[in-house]
């Protein structure tokens, strides 16, 4: 039975020409478009840790997380100054004066800046601070916003659906792709199933990962801290990520010593995690480097 709308990766092609594999085959089996950031690479081979508040809620705050994501060694700075809650009554973000935070802490630290935007109308404003337009998950599917995202001129971290299949997700993309802009890294970040809220707060799918890699030449990381909502479960699950052949890693970071963060706080890990994460993800590469050299 052929049921309307429904999707398989066969019909990626149709979906999806600009993205996909098969209608690209100049990317042959195995190739990743790299995505470049103001000097940051998504896909060649080399991990990207992006690491930054869930929020940025002040100045001295973001600061601190800022410098500890630099002291760690990652390589871009996340944080949303317009942000999606679940109740109108939750705190929504700094805003504006947000984005002019994150201008200055790249100032300080060099770090290139990946922040949410979630209104069409809002698109130029966070363009003009951004270096990254984050799509958040819920608005995966906000077409008009996509599209409006794609014309802005700048790279696209664009995050799956928590209820996407990868047609839809690969499809969200498409719609960036159409308006010129290539320059997409998709970001898994944990979808919903039965244990949501029980011991995890979404499913991290790490099979979606090879999926990605096969069907698409865009690099692909994961989001641990929303997929998993744990803090503890963050350093596994990201190693995890990388050995299913993610290109890197977003994950939520707080200076617990500046106070407690107030969006997710319980998924946000320290600085020094952070470390550990971005050592491993680099010794791993290292030791690919290496092994690559051998057989060659
Ligand atoms: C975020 O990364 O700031 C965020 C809100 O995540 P998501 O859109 O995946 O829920
Ligand atoms: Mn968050």
């Amino acid at each position: 039975m052929k049921i309307s709308g429904q999707l398989t990766v066969d019909d990626l092609p149709r979906i999806c020409p600009l993205l996909c594999r098969q209608t690209n085959p100049r990317y042959g089996e195995d190739q990743t478009r790299v995505v470049e950031v103001r000097g940051v690479r998504f896909g060649n081979g080399r991990p990207v840790v992006i690491a930054g508040p869930c929020a940025v809620e002040s100045h001295e705050q973001t600061m601190a997380v800022a410098r500890a994501v630099k002291r760690a060694g990652g390589d871009m700075l996340r944080g949303g100054a317009y942000k999606p809650r679940t109740s109108p009554h939750d705190f929504q973000g700094t805003g504006a004066e947000g984005l002019c935070i994150l201008r200055i802490a790249r100032e300080e630290t060099g770090l290139p800046i990946v922040t949410e935007v979630m209104d069409t109308r809002l698109v130029e404003q966070v363009a003009e601070y951004a270096d990254m337009l984050q799509i958040g998950s819920r608005n995966m599917q906000n077409y008009p916003l996509l599209a409006e995202v794609g014309r802005a001129g700048k790279p696209v971290l664009l995050k799956r659906g928590m209820a996407a299949s990868l047609g839809e997700w690969l499809g969200a993309a498409e719609y960036i792709a159409k308006q010129g802009n290539l320059n997409i890294v998709l970001c898994e970040r944990g979808i919903k199933a039965f244990p949501a809220g029980e011991y995890s707060r979404y499913v991290l799918d790490l099979n979606v990962i090879p999926a990605v890699l096969a069907n698409t030449f865009l690099p692909v990381i994961v989001d641990p801290s929303h997929a998993t909502g744990v803090a503890s479960m963050v350093e596994p699950a990201s190693r995890a990520a990388l050995e299913f052949g993610s290109h890197g890693l977003m994950i939520e970071v707080a200076d617990f010593a500046s106070g407690r963060p107030r969006c997710d706080a319980d998924q946000a890990i320290n600085g020094e995690t952070l470390a550990r994460i971005v050592k491993f993800a680099h010794q791993r590469h290292e030791r690919l480097l290496t092994a690559q050299q051998v057989t060659a």
